[in-house]
């Protein structure tokens, strides 16, 4: 078979076999339920499920008691601003939120708008930042939410997260954040950014799929949601049904694994990612999607005009990357993300996002290279649009 080069770790990531290794006793020899403790297999399995809350926090820098287990930051995401709509909603109705967060948060927030809550979305500038002058103002006595992402799992452009949180703060105002793009990726630190409640997710840092985590502040605040699955009284009564202990372990052990090599995982990480960037931004007409903005290590999301993001994919099926985000993958509609940023339609379409992990090398991003200057002239060179900007008779 051709090689293959994965560039698509935003989507999702490869499980590290250290993680694997690890998860595979709960299925085979330990597979006690986590809550039968009166038997020696419960009480291995409660201490595995112990033992990965206590690394989930870990990389964190929060508590153990104030990590619970969902099925992923999807879940997490519904328990989160569901939870707090419920609980909250009588003191005020209010939301702000943003046009560039992803579906998981859009969409509930949509839903929530038909039961009677007002959302404000903050709109972005052209590097895909919101002002966080707009979000003072859109603050009223009303408002019991501000959800925004740490990151943008399109750009990988970088919410003011600190600032947010302060703003969050001094108008007595709940602050959940979307990390599932930021962790594992760079430091995030719950102690020192004041995030209230937080979301994220095992399988975008070489972890398992179905399985992820809701952090909620305990230190200095109560903060009360309503349960979205009952049953069985897991989590303190927050999240009820059978715990998932593999895949917790997995989840575990993937933070373990992130939290050890950081800093100089990002340093190279942010290396491979400029060299592939530097080299794209070499061909005319191209250019960064976020550029003047601060980005996580691993995204490089560019446009190459009058080339189809969607063209260049399938003529290049060796290589995995995406075009707008892979839960829109299906949809033609350009990305919301590029629209947002005031792109115009065509800029969008030709958009595509190149996402790094830890097991891209350097001789897979030059053979990258190689296939890709190649197929933009081929695709070019077809291209009458091409032909006649280099006329110059389209700009
Ligand atoms: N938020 C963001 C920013 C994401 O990138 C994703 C995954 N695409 C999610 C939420 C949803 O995560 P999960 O797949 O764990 O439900």
């Amino acid at each position: 078979m051709a090689i293959q080069i994965y560039l698509d770790n935003n989507a999702t990531t490869m499980v590290d076999p250290f993680v694997l290794d690890e998860m595979i006793p709960y299925f085979t020899s330990t597979y006690g339920n986590a809550s039968s403790t009166n038997h020696v297999f419960g009480k291995k399995a409660s201490a595995a499920v112990q033992k990965a809350r206590e690394n989930v926090a870990n990389l964190l820098e929060a508590k153990d008691d104030e990590i619970m287990f969902t099925s992923g930051a999807t879940e997490s995401i519904n328990l989160a601003v569901k939870g707090i709509y419920k609980r909250y909603g009588s003191i005020g109705n209010h939301i702000i939120s943003c046009v560039t967060e992803h579906k998981s948060v859009l969409d509930v927030l949509r839903l929530l708008e038909k039961k009677g809550a007002k959302v404000t979305y903050l709109p972005v500038n052209r590097d895909g930042n919101i002002d966080l002058e707009d979000l003072r103002k859109a603050i009223t006595d009303k408002t019991i939410l501000i959800s925004l992402m740490f990151a943008n799992n399109e750009t990988g452009v970088i919410h003011p997260v600190e600032e947010i949180a302060r703003i969050a703060q001094e108008n007595n105002v709940l602050f959940f954040c979307d990390a599932t793009q930021a962790i594992g990726k760079m430091p995030v630190s719950v102690e020192k950014l004041a995030i209230d409640v937080m979301a994220l997710s095992a399988h975008k840092i070489y972890g398992p799929k179905g399985v992820g985590a809701l952090y909620v502040r305990k230190k200095s605040k109560k903060i009360q949601l309503e349960p979205l699955i009952h049953g069985g009284g897991q989590e303190k009564g927050l999240r009820g049904g059978t715990y998932n202990v593999p895949g917790i372990v997995g989840l575990g052990t993937a933070c373990a694994i992130a939290n050890e090599n950081l800093n100089q995982e990002r340093k190279r990480l942010k290396k491979l990612r400029n060299y592939l960037e530097t080299a794209l931004l070499n061909l005319e007409e191209t250019f960064v999607n976020g550029r003047g903005a601060d980005r996580l290590p691993n995204v490089s999301n560019i446009a190459i005009r009058f080339i189809k993001g969607e063209q260049l994919m399938a003529s290049l099926k060796n290589v995995a990357m995406s075009a707008g985000s892979a839960c829109a993958t299906g949809s033609l509609d350009p990305s919301h993300v590029l629209m947002a940023m005031g792109l115009d339609k065509e800029d969008a379409h030709s958009s595509l996002r190149f996402s790094l992990g830890r097991f891209n090398t350097e001789a897979e991003i030059d053979l990258v290279i190689d296939m890709l200057n190649q197929k933009i002239k081929k695709l070019r060179a077809e291209s009458p649009a091409w032909e006649l900007y280099k006329k110059g008779l389209i700009v």
